[in-house]
């Protein structure tokens, strides 16, 4: 995972090896907003699934840490009664600033953990976004997590992105205000139109004493039943393989050119041209394209 994560010629070759390893583990996300509790619920459901004799690996991804390394200390902290677990493994992830709050590897690290044998893997993100990468795309069930209080800024999320939850939690039930946000929660869903039959619930959690972790877990198990019955699981591992492969065309393209040109050394004095308006990007665009012979 770090030498994927460095981007090194190793990483790419220990990829190639880890082919056949796809698409075993349920891909859960837990998305929401920093402080709503995603870790604590995110220790709480793989205590259940160890419980329950899986394999469960849990990539946490931290919009905030600059470095990856750094977080293993907060890990610690944040997974209390699970850490050391000899069926877990935990990895984190820093996004530098990487769109859709997913990290550019998070792809790779969960190939890596189905290689590990991981029936379960748990990928836990800040937002979801409506970016080309984002945890909807690599999970096949995705928790929403809300908590008393967000009713307004629920309503004035854009359209589309309560779309992508397959499940809404509502954490911090001990709180005042629970019944509010489950209404204004009703309110939005009710109006989306119904993805594929299935009617997303709404669970009520208190994470750090355990409540409602029994409901939340059968509705995971009920939607990945969902999913695996209709053959959706398909459809989201067709568009996940889709933009697999974008993404390394993308970078593969960006490495050619730079290995003919030295394209990166030279994208400051182009960001220049195109600000001072010596040349447009489109014509840049061409003119890089014919010095490296890829058009005539
Ligand atoms: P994250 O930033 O979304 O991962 O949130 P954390 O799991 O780190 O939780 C943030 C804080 O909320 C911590 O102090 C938790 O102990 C607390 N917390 C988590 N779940 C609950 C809950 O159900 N009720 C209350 N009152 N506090 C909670």
């Amino acid at each position: 995972m770090s030498m994927v994560e460095s981007a090194a010629r190793e990483g790419e070759e220990c990829l190639r090896r880890l082919r056949n390893a796809t698409g075993r583990s349920h891909i859960i996300g837990i998305t929401g907003w920093p402080g709503v509790g995603k870790s604590t619920l995110v220790s709480r459901i793989a205590g259940r699934f160890l419980d329950n004799n899986q394999q469960v690996g849990i990539i946490a991804i931290d919009p905030t840490s600059p470095l990856s390394g750094g977080s293993f200390l907060g890990d610690r902290e944040r997974m209390k009664g699970i850490d050391g677990h000899e069926r877990l493994f935990i990895r984190s992830m820093a996004t530098r600033g990487y769109p859709g709050g997913i990290g550019a590897s998070t792809d790779a690290f969960i190939r890596i953990m189905e290689a590990m044998g991981k029936d379960v893997v748990i990928v836990e993100t800040v937002g979801v976004g409506q970016d080309q990468v984002s945890v909807s795309h690599v999970a096949d069930t995705v928790v929403m997590t809300v908590i008393p209080g967000m009713g307004d800024y629920l309503q004035a999320l854009k359209a589309g992105i309560m779309e992508l939850g397959d499940i809404f939690v509502v954490n911090k039930a001990d709180r005042k205000g629970v019944e509010e946000v489950v209404i204004d929660l009703r309110m939005i869903l009710g109006m989306m139109e119904r993805r594929n039959d299935w009617v997303p619930p709404i669970v009520k959690t208190v994470a750090v004493k355990d409540d409602g972790i029994a409901e939340l877990m059968s509705e995971i198990v009920r939607h990945r039943a969902h999913i695996t019955n209709r053959g959706l699981i398909s459809g989201k591992r067709m568009a996940a393989a889709r933009l697999e492969i974008l993404e390394t065309l993308k970078a593969e393209f960006i490495h050619l050119i730079d290995e003919r040109i030295g394209f990166q050394e030279r994208l400051d004095s182009y960001a220049r041209q195109v600000l001072d308006g010596t040349i447009d990007r489109y014509t840049l665009v061409e003119k890089v394209f014919k010095e490296t012979g890829i058009v005539q």
